[in-house]
């Protein structure tokens, strides 16, 4: 079977529900970007990082993965930490923001109501997540933000969901030699509840540290 692959689409109108969704709220919100958002960062990165969604406020606001969303608060100084970035705080796309080494994408690039993509917009949605992948250097480590990013990760990739749980902390070596490390998502209920706590997601980039030098 012949899997469709496509590269990043400012116009993709693929899914029904999504396609609506971002004429109402570009409606609503007029100066908001409101359409698929692009993946961030250098072109050839040693590390990718693959989060769910653009958040109506934030990512879907300012066009650039995880930036105006509250997720993105602890992610972006995260990557400056450890050397991956200029700043540790992402604006908007006038900042001066640069990512070192890095980039950063969703499992699907559009604003999703109530950020619940369902499971037909992720899979239709991963034809360019196997453009994304497929471009990288295979050395690259990629960290999933949360159990639906891995999944589409490991489909992207063509392995066995059975073979490759998502486990927080894990770093799955890919029959293939990639190397793919899982973590709660940064979300805002995440790190409330503690779920993910700073010193977790800190451990999370010193184990990506170890693995290729910035
Ligand atoms: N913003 C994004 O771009 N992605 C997420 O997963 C969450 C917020």
């Amino acid at each position: 079977m012949s899997v469709k692959t496509s590269e990043f689409d400012l116009n993709c109108k693929a899914c029904p529900r999504l396609s609506k969704f971002l004429v109402e709220t570009k409606i609503k919100y007029p100066a908001y970007h409101a359409r698929p958002v692009p993946a961030f960062g250098v072109k050839k990165p040693k590390l990718l990082i693959v989060g769910l969604a653009p958040g109506l406020h934030g990512a879907n606001a300012t066009g650039r993965p995880f930036t105006g969303d509250h997720a993105g608060i602890i992610l972006y100084e995260m990557l400056y930490k450890h050397g991956f970035s200029n700043k540790a705080v992402s604006v908007n796309l006038q900042d001066g923001l640069k990512l070192k080494q890095s980039r950063i994408t969703n499992a699907v690039k559009c604003l999703p109501p109530e950020n619940k993509p369902i499971g037909d917009e992720i899979n239709t949605c991963n034809r360019y997540l196997i453009e994304e992948l497929k471009v990288i250097n295979k050395s690259a480590v990629i960290l999933c933000l949360g159990q639906i990013s891995h999944k589409a990760v490991i489909k992207a990739l063509g392995f066995k969901q059975s073979d490759y749980p998502f486990i927080h902390g894990e770093t799955h070596r890919l029959d293939d030699g990639r190397i793919v490390m899982d973590s709660y998502h940064c979300s805002r209920y995440n790190t409330n509840t503690r779920r993910l706590t700073v010193a977790m997601f800190n451990d999370i980039f010193i184990n990506i540290k170890a693995l290729i030098d910035v």
